[in-house]
Formats: C-alpha cells, structure tokens, sequence
C-alpha cells in the first residue's frame, strides 16, 4: 500500500510519523521547503485541550514531545483595553487537560523532527494523474533537488498542503474562500512585561480586539483584529502606526497597564506585523473517483478566533491515523473504506468546529459589542458548546476512547 503526503505541516508530519508504523505501508510526505526552514515560520499558536487529548491518546511519545517546547493554555481571560474585566475562563473547568501555547516554528520542528526521514525537502509537485482505470489510484510527477522524479500507482493521496492546497486546486480549482469583514495582525516579541501578560488574554476597545500570551523562550505573541468592509483587502491607512494606536485605545485615552504595553508593541516601527484576513474555506475532506483525502487547513479552513486551525489539523490527522490502523490491524487495506470511515468521523465534527468558530467571532465584526458578546460567553448555550469542542472528538469505534 502505497501513499502519498503532500506537505508537512500539522496534519503532514503527524501523518508521516504514524502511516510509517503501520505494517504493509510505505509512506512519502512530499515537501516543498528545504530542511530546518521552519525555524522562521508563523509566530505563536495556542492548541486546543481536544487536540492535546487526541494525540496524548494516539500517539503519546508525541504529544509528550510537542509538550516540551510548550506552556500549558489554561485560562481564557477577556477585558477591555482599559482593564474592567470581562470573563476568566479555565479550561480545567471544562476540559481534564489544558491546551498547549507554543511557537509555531517549535511545532513544526518538533513535529517534522519526529516523522525523520519520511518527509521528502524541497519537492514541487508537477502534476498529478488518475490512473482511469477504476482503482482511484494515482501518479505524482515532482522535482526534488532539481531531479524529475514520479511516485506511480499511489493507493492514497493525502493533501496536508495547507489553506492554499495545490492538490485541491487540482481538481476543484481556486479555492473560493469566503470573508468575514475583519483583517488580523501577528507578531512575535520578547518579553518586557515584566509579567504583565503571561496565559492567554483578551482586550478589546469596540470590536478591535488584540489578544496576547507569552510563549517558551519567553517571547510573547500578539495579534490584533479589527472590522473591514467584507471582501475588500485591508486599507493601507488602516495599516500604519498611527491608525492601530487609534484603534486600540479607549474614547477616554486610558489604557490598563497591560493595554499600554500592548498598544506601543504594535505602534514599535520596528515590529514586524505579518497581515492576513479571517476567512473560511467550503468543508471538503476527499475527492469521488479519486483515492484522496484531504486533511487540516486543505480540508477545512477556518476563522482562528478560537484558535482550532492547527488544533483540528492535529484532532483530524488523529483521527485519519487511528481510524487506518485500526482498519489495517483487521487486514482491512482498501482505500475505499479507509476514506468513507474518516469522512463518517470527521464531517459533522469539522462543521460543527467551523460554524462554532464563526459564531464566536461576534464581537469582532463591525458595530457589535464587545462587552454584551463577551458576556454571552458565559452563558449555558455557549458554555456547552465549548465543552463539546474541547471534549467530544472520539472517532466511532472507540478508537480514541482512551483520551
Ligand atoms: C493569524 C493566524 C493565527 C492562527 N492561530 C492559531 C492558533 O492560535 N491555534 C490554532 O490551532 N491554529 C491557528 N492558526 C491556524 C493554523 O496555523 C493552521 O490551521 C494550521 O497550520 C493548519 O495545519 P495544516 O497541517 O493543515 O497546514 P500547514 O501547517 O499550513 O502546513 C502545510 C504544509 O504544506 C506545505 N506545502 C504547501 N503547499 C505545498 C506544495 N504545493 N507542495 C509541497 N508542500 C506544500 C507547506 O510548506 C507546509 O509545510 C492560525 C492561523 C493564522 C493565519
């Protein structure tokens, strides 16, 4: 049985590692950048307590890893930029694990590190061909080190090739992604609260929000939202210095002393901001007619307002491993039945994920408020649905019962 992954990010890595050790399987993760390149990638990353779970329960040398290089996420606090306190949740209260708060290039090191040498560097996919002849199996054409290379009769393609995927645009074309009206920043920057900030927190001033946590070695990573018309880029003068210290700063100019750490961190001329809008992608786990699954990002692209993009890129590469162990360990290795068993275990959850992570977007969108939406976050309706994220991710048959 042969497959192929694309990319080795989240879902890729974690994929690589675990098809690796199923008997009768011979695994290739195809991916584009070179080795150790990640060491700049993204900036900071908090992990839901489901996926903790999930991969202490699949794959726990792991989990154990990925927990080295993290802090715990144990709280979610919320207030304004002038300090009244809005809500302080524990996970605890919620979930039997924290979450994870991590530098995302610490995640994809440890992560890459562990699948060895099942992740192929610096590979471009040239083209990807069904073999038409009823199987679903395919070729894949790639350059790797500026060879031509083919990998023939793939039995699975596995697409971890992120929000951008080249395989589902392949055979789905441009992935039509849908906007919410709210442009993101994010930075990374040592630590110079002298302890102002430390789990994960929340400030708004209206629907501008920043949020903010500190992350190993003692860096802290930042990221800030605010309203845009629905559709159009981000204007360039809603960009600059002086806009962002507008935004953030109350009607009244005070600012809790946390705010104005905050506040002259994004107004610093030399911080970086890396810039993005929050959007979603239409839900789609695998292809008809072709033996292709997708996973993570490629699958499912959502908004990050409760921080579950990385986190069910790791629930589902679980799931999808657990699932395909189980099968094989009953000498079931038909593709076929493999991809029908992830998307009976994975559709609804993802939706439910997704449509959850829009609603909680409320209070970043235009003309909302922040405190009345803050506060509805407490309530019972909102409260159970945080319980079903962070707890009810089993895959039927019980194979990750033990979490
Ligand atoms: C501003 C922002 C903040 C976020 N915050 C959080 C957070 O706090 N918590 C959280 O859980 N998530 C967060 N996310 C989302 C999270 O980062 C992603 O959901 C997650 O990385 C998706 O994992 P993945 O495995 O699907 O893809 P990725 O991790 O994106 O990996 C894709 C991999 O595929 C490779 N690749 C891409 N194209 C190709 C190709 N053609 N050929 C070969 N290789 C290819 C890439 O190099 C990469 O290694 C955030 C995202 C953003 C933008």
């Amino acid at each position: 049985m042969k497959i192929a992954i694309i990319g080795a990010g989240v879902a890729g890595s974690i994929m690589a590692r675990g098809l690796a050790q199923v008997p009768g399987i011979e695994v290739h993760c195809l991916e584009r950048i070179a080795p150790g390149e990640h060491a700049e990638a993204g900036t900071g990353l908090n992990i839901g307590p489901n996926a903790v779970q999930a991969l202490q329960a699949t794959d726990p040398d792991l989990a154990r890893s990925v927990s080295e290089v993290s802090f715990p996420w144990s709280g979610w606090r919320a207030s304004t930029m002038g300090g009244r306190e809005l809500f302080d949740i524990k996970l605890k209260s919620i979930a039997p694990v924290d979450g994870w708060r991590l530098r995302w290039s610490e995640l994809y090191r440890v992560l890459r590190d562990a699948a060895g040498d099942r992740i192929r560097y610096g590979c471009s996919i040239d083209a990807i061909t069904d073999k038409t002849d009823g199987t679903g199996r395919l070729d894949i054409a790639f350059t790797e080190a500026g060879s031509a290379k083919t990998l023939t009769d793939v039995d699975l393609l596995i697409a971890a090739d992120g929000r951008f995927s080249q395989v589902r645009s392949r055979f789905r074309g441009p992935v039509n992604a849908r906007q919410v009206g709210v442009a993101i920043f994010r930075l990374i920057a040592p630590n110079t609260t002298g302890g102002l900030i430390d789990d994960y927190e929340q400030w708004f001033n209206g629907p501008n929000r920043l949020l903010g946590y500190r992350v190993p070695d003692d860096s802290i990573y930042m990221s800030g939202t605010f309203p845009i018309p629905v559709g159009s880029e981000i204007p360039e003068e809603m960009k600059t210095r002086e806009a962002l210290r507008r935004s953030f700063t109350p009607a009244d100019g005070k600012l809790s002393a946390q705010g104005e750490w905050l506040v002259d961190l994004v107004t610093d001329e030399s911080v970086e901001l890396h810039w993005a809008r929050l959007q979603e992608s239409p839900l789609c786990l695998r292809e008809d007619g072709a033996n292709v699954l997708y996973l993570g990002d490629s699958s499912n692209g959502m908004v990050p307002t409760l921080g579950q993009g990385a986190t069910q890129a790791m629930e589902s590469a679980c799931a999808a491993l657990a699932i395909i162990r189980d099968l094989a360990e009953a000498g079931q290795y038909d593709p076929a039945l493999w991809l029908e068993a992830i998307v009976r275990a994975r559709h609804d959850r993802l939706r439910f994920v997704m449509d959850f992570s829009l609603e909680a977007s409320d209070t970043l969108l235009a003309g909302s408020d922040p405190v009345a939406g803050s506060l509805k976050k407490l309530e019972a309706p909102f409260q159970r649905k945080l319980s079903l994220l962070y707890n009810d991710f089993a895959v039927p048959g019980g194979v990750l019962e033990s979490a």
